[in-house]
């Protein structure tokens, strides 16, 4: 058994081409926009703006006749415009990639219910040999000695039975065909318990996360899940500040001003 803790890497975010976005907005008569644009770190928010603002052409005053006024705060335009108004649909464009290591079947179950905007590419245990089962232990599982007494005893007669298996089988043995140690090896995971830890690649856009955030931080989400969503939460509030900032952190529960945006 090897006692594991659940970590997040955010892997992959938007990067928006400037100049291919201002040869768009020069044709438009857009060029004011982008001069005002900070193009820091931002942007995942920037391509929300620019999402927005693509809709009603409002990159200034006059471009478009019904609009004679346009927000040129950028945090008050996605606070007050995007997620005040619901308009939830420009969230979309921007997706974060997330490499989730060290998190269970349990939450690897959990996660793949949620749908729109996500794509998931996990960790296969019909290939992956389970003879040294990675495992996370809460702090509270982790002060109870009898608990873990009995709890790596167990793990460890179902890693001895892992190891019979694949002698029992042969798998190791010359000139075993890879169908055969895939079709043996699928069979064998299951007897791996549901909190064996595993990994996967999670990618999900805006709109997404903040409805995953809330629901997986939620007081009646299991503890794990939530463990790892406020990873998840912590991160994007540092990468897209303007549409994480109406959340309110209670006891690790993320609730935001406005829901399913
Ligand atoms: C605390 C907690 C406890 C849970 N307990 C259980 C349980 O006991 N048993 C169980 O089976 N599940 C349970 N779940 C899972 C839950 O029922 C949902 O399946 C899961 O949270 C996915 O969320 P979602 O339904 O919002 O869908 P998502 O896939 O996250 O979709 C996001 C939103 O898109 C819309 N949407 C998505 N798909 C459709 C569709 N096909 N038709 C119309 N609108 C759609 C909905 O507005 C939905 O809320 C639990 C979840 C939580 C957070």
């Amino acid at each position: 058994m090897k006692t594991v803790q659940p970590e997040v890497f955010l892997v992959a975010r938007p990067q928006i081409d400037y100049q291919q976005l201002a040869a768009y907005l020069h044709e438009v008569g857009g060029d004011s926009w982008l001069q005002k644009l900070d193009r820091g770190d931002l942007d995942a928010q920037n391509l929300a703006e620019f999402a927005g603002k693509i809709c009603y052409r409002s990159w200034e005053p006059g471009l478009n006749p019904n609009v004679r006024r346009v927000r040129t705060d950028q945090e008050k335009y996605l606070t007050q415009a995007i997620l005040a108004q619901q308009h939830g649909s420009v969230l979309e464009h921007a997706s974060f990639s997330f490499v989730l290591h060290n998190i269970s079947r349990v939450a690897t179950h959990e996660l793949v219910r949620h749908r729109p905007g996500v794509a998931i590419s996990q960790e296969s245990l019909r290939f992956v040999r389970l003879a040294d089962i990675p495992f996370w232990f809460p702090d509270w599982a982790q002060a109870d000695a009898e608990l873990m007494k009995r709890a790596a005893g167990l793990l460890e007669q179902m890693e001895e039975f892992q190891r019979w298996m694949a002698g029992h089988f042969g798998l190791d043995d010359e000139g075993v065909a890879f169908h055969e140690k895939k079709h043996k090896t699928s069979f064998m995971r299951r007897f791996a318990p549901d909190g064996v830890a595993t990994g996967m690649l999670w990618t999900a856009n805006i709109r997404t996360l903040r409805h995953t955030i809330e629901a997986r931080t939620d007081p009646g989400a299991e503890e794990e899940i939530r463990l790892v969503f406020g990873k998840i939460a912590e991160l994007m509030r540092a990468e897209a500040p303007a549409l994480f900032s109406d959340y309110t952190v209670e006891d690790g529960a993320w609730i935001p001003r406005w829901r399913k945006v």
